[in-house]
């Protein structure tokens, strides 16, 4: 008989409120991540360079470190300049690129990450994988969950208003991804992690239900814990299932074969989540997330984010492809380029009535 429950990484501690980055060093501090306030922080050299100034002065012993990109070669180079310089963490001060590299360089020299959130576009924020640009295309690593989180809602607000929406769209596809996990534990008998489920599916539910909008805090406290859950309920999992579905197969889809046209992360698997619940003959379900996606000025098909429908069907078609092995609606249904176009005129009908 089992005595014993299972622990869960998890980060110390998650501060999500206003002003939550100008107690950064005290936070810290109090939670013994660091004492000394020996910090490698990594930035942009674009935003960051405004939020080290303001920063600088309330962090004295810290160093600062510009990320240029988002790519693996730029996480080794930020390892090699952090290694052997007895930091007491990482801190990636900034979006999704920043974080990503910073978890990376983190993870190689053995120090815990802290994760400072400046926008909200993606579910990666808080999440035990980081996704590096490397010869092949996109490459997802696998590292440790964030030691602590922090977003500072005037931050956050200071974004532009597409990356808190494509967010929004992040995190209301773990609906459509838990409707993938558990088809495919029905019909492949793949089992399904009940908690896990239950984390990313109530973190989707309360974003796609809240009556709130983009300008106001009480909803992006709700959307930043949604991302943050989402990223736990990752780390539960082991792997993306909880998250990612056939919603983030077409995404990856339009990413692989349109460099450099891809619209948001969010968006994409936003249109794609709507479209998949359509697929899966959920009508109520696809209405209420086109209804919610455009309230919030999100893009419900694929020629607000400039692709053709012959892109997108071509998409739908290849997204299979992006994630062999994982079991969604698109594998299930394996639509002929044919019945997707069908069905897209279908889905198109129901999103104008
Ligand atoms: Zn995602």
């Amino acid at each position: 008989m089992p005595v014993l429950t299972r622990l869960i990484p998890s980060p110390v501690v998650v501060d999500v409120s206003r002003g939550a980055m100008d107690d950064l060093a005290g936070l810290l501090a109090d939670q013994r991540i660091s004492a000394s306030g020996k910090l490698a922080i990594a930035i942009s050299g674009g935003s960051g360079v405004a939020l080290r100034a303001k920063l600088e002065p309330v962090l004295p012993h810290a160093d600062w470190y510009a990320v240029v990109d988002g790519t693996i070669d730029s996480a080794v180079k930020l390892a090699d300049d952090i290694k052997g310089r007895r930091y007491d963490a990482v801190v990636g001060l900034g979006g999704g690129k920043i974080i990503d590299v910073a978890k990376y360089a983190a993870a190689r020299v053995g120090l815990p990450m802290v994760a400072v959130a400046t926008n909200l576009s993606h579910d990666g924020i808080c999440s035990p994988v980081s996704i590096l640009d490397n010869d092949n295309g996109r490459g997802s690593y696998g590292v440790p969950t964030p030691i602590a989180m922090v977003i500072d809602l005037d931050v956050i607000k200071e974004a532009p208003v597409r990356f808190i929406r494509a967010g929004i769209g992040d995190a209301i596809s773990n609906i459509s991804a838990i409707a993938d996990w558990e088809l495919s534990h029905k019909i492949t008998g793949e089992p399904v992690d009940g908690l896990a489920a239950a984390m990313a599916r109530t973190a989707g539910e309360s974003v796609l239900r809240h009556p709130g909008g983009c300008g106001d805090d009480e909803f992006l406290t709700v959307l930043s814990e949604a991302l943050v859950l989402s990223g736990i309920a990752m780390s539960i999992s082991g792997d993306s299932r909880p998250s990612s579905g056939a919603c983030h197969e077409i995404s990856h889809a339009f990413d692989l074969l349109h460099p450099g046209r891809s619209a948001l992360h969010g968006e994409q698997v936003g249109i794609g989540a709507a479209f998949a619940m359509h697929l899966r003959g959920a009508a109520e379900q696809s209405g209420l997330f086109v209804e919610v996606l455009r309230r919030h000025g999100l893009p419900v098909g694929p020629e607000e984010i400039g692709f053709s429908v012959d892109e997108f069907v071509a998409a739908v078609e290849y997204a299979p492809q992006t994630r062999p092995g994982r079991f969604t609606i698109l594998e299930h249904l394996n639509l002929s380029a044919a019945e997707i176009r069908d069905a897209y005129a279908d889905y198109v009908k129901t999103i104008r009535s």
